[in-house]
């Protein structure tokens, strides 16, 4: 990796670049060490730039969008960072919504809701960006991406902007093709159904007032830890175990949500990556399930 030649291309070009930077700024568990660089991008033409002096340099890169579903290794990233949460921007025709990948779920919800558009509600509360919601085909009260996505921008390995349509996106239970190609989604488009924007909005709040009657969100956390073991909630099984409660260092299994570790104060990605772990061994212990973690690990976790 040629970091020098890295940073200087990006800087030359004027494009803002933060050296070790660190992740607990960038990520919803407040946790996690220093990326080697960290670039906001605001356009399209900004990140395929990005894109392109990684590779030419031969540094590592890694796109992120608000880092709520994100544990950092307290190692940090080795190479570049690359945030989309900033490149935004709605396109609203008729009850079709083509939506640019750093746009925040919340602030979609809402233009969706005063354009009596319905269909998202579900999504008010999720913390995250249009790319990452695609890339994790997020999902809440028995609803999800898959639902109303239509097509998708995204940048191949190659260097090429491709469409994709739903059907060849392979969305399932948290998990979306761009998990397996690497591809970058540059923006998302959404087929949407009319409706009363009171009616929308009542919808809305009544989620969110859902989540924050059930979950810690006065913590930082990364929302649910485990994926949904067929059958079965991971916080239920954890509660069986007894689990509620339990700390490692700063990280905690909350006792209003079992299914959520929070960052009490002072958390290490290290203290949240033990409890996942003490967690797994005791659930399969006392029940033969395997929980597995829905939270991406990154970073210089192997070293
Ligand atoms: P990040 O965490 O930044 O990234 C997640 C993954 O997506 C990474 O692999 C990243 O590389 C990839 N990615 C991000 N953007 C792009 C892009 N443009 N192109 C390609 N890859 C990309 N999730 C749910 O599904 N349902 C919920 O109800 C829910 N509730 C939550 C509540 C709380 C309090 C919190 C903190 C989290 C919750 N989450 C929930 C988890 C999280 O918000 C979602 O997974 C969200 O979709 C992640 O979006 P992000 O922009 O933060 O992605």
């Amino acid at each position: 990796m040629d970091k020098t030649g890295f940073y200087d291309a990006v800087i030359a070009n004027g494009v803002r670049v933060l050296c070790n930077e660190n992740m607990s700024n960038h990520t919803t568990f407040k946790t996690g060490g220093n990326a080697d660089f960290f670039i906001n991008v605001k356009t399209r033409q900004e990140l395929l730039f990005a894109v392109d002096t990684a590779k030419s340099t031969n540094t590592p890169y890694f796109i992120i969008g608000r880092g709520s579903n994100l544990l950092v290794s307290d190692k940090g990233i080795q190479g570049a960072v690359i945030c989309l949460n900033e490149m935004r921007g709605i396109d609203i025709k008729d009850n079709m919504v083509s939506v640019k990948a750093g746009q925040s779920m919340q602030s979609l919800c809402t233009a969706l809701y005063k354009s009596g558009l319905s269909g998202l509600e579900f999504a008010y509360g999720i913390p995250g960006t249009v790319g990452g919601a695609v890339y994790m085909n997020a999902g809440a009260y028995g609803s999800e991406i898959a639902d109303r996505i239509v097509s998708d921008e995204y940048l191949d390995k190659n260097g090429e902007i491709k469409v994709i349509k739903k059907a060849d996106m392979r969305l399932s239970y948290r998990d979306s093709i761009f998990s397996k190609n690497g591809g970058i989604i540059l923006s998302a488009e959404f087929e949407l159904s009319y409706g009363d924007p009171e009616c929308i909005l009542a919808k809305m709040n009544g989620y969110l007032s859902r989540r924050k009657e059930k979950q810690p969100l006065e913590y930082p956390s990364a929302g649910s830890v485990f994926k949904r073991p067929e059958g079965n909630f991971a916080g239920t099984l954890i509660e069986k175990s007894g689990l509620k409660g339990t700390s490692v260092g700063g990280a905690q299994i909350s006792e209003k949500h079992a299914g959520f570790i929070v960052n009490t104060g002072g958390a290490t990605s290290g203290d949240v990556k033990a409890l996942i772990e003490k967690v797994r061994e005791k659930v399969y212990a006392d029940s033969g399930i395997e929980l597995e973690p829905e939270v991406i690990f990154i970073g210089r976790w192997e070293e």
